[in-house]
């Protein structure tokens, strides 16, 4: 080989090397945009997440849920502080059910060694507790007998004085000019009620017109 070739080949590789050099700093400078980028993101939940665990500690628990919300749909992942905060902020709001299964998901993640996690058992235990209660509500609720499921026998006319208007056949509307009379939409003129429209009305299954 001339000198000359070697020398052409020697700056062919360099040239070469160079191309590749660029194109690392190229990937690398990529990649620190990109942390960069994540950081902010990183940084920036946290803001909010810092103002509305603030907003729950001031009782503002409504303005507070808001916030968590928004950053729930924000973020890829949750943060296991943000389950523990979301979880006892809807306890304050009475979403017990809401509460038990965020403060789960804390205990979960974190085990009895997060920065919250005894806060997050006793809270559980409060919300579960809440959470009982409602559940036998609902059950007493389901058990009670009501006039709506009967046929109410209305006596010997066979009429009831319409329970809409009370027997004038009209209803007062208000609405920005003052006081509009209508019709009563439940008795058509009459003011009285047949029994069986009447046990329709109660059940509210009586259409009428208006
Ligand atoms: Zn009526």
């Amino acid at each position: 080989m001339t000198a000359k070739r070697t020398l052409i080949v020697w700056m062919l590789m360099l040239g070469a090397s160079q191309v590749f050099a660029q194109s690392q700093a190229e990937k690398d400078k990529i990649r620190e945009l990109e942390l960069q980028r994540q950081m902010e993101r990183t940084r920036k939940i946290t803001m909010q997440m810092d103002s509305a665990v603030r907003l729950s500690e001031e009782g503002h628990y409504e303005a507070a849920d808001v916030k968590f919300r928004a950053i729930l749909k924000t973020i890829r992942s949750v943060p296991s502080d943000l389950t523990f905060h979301f979880g006892k902020n809807s306890f304050f709001l009475g979403k017990y059910r809401q509460s038990v299964d965020w403060l789960n998901k804390y205990i979960q993640l974190k085990g009895t060694q997060g920065q919250y996690s005894d806060q997050a058992m006793e809270w559980l235990a409060k919300a579960e507790s809440e959470l009982l209660k409602e559940n036998e509500k609902e059950a007493k609720r389901a058990a009670e007998v009501l006039s709506g499921d009967y046929y109410i026998d209305c006596g010997p006319t066979g009429k009831v004085v319409c329970p809409t208007c009370k027997g004038s056949a009209v209803i007062v509307k208000k609405n920005y000019f003052g006081d509009v009379y209508k019709t009563c939409p439940s008795c058509n003129k009459l003011g009285y009620l047949s029994c069986d429209d009447y046990n329709k009305l109660l059940k509210g299954k009586l259409n009428k017109a208006e």
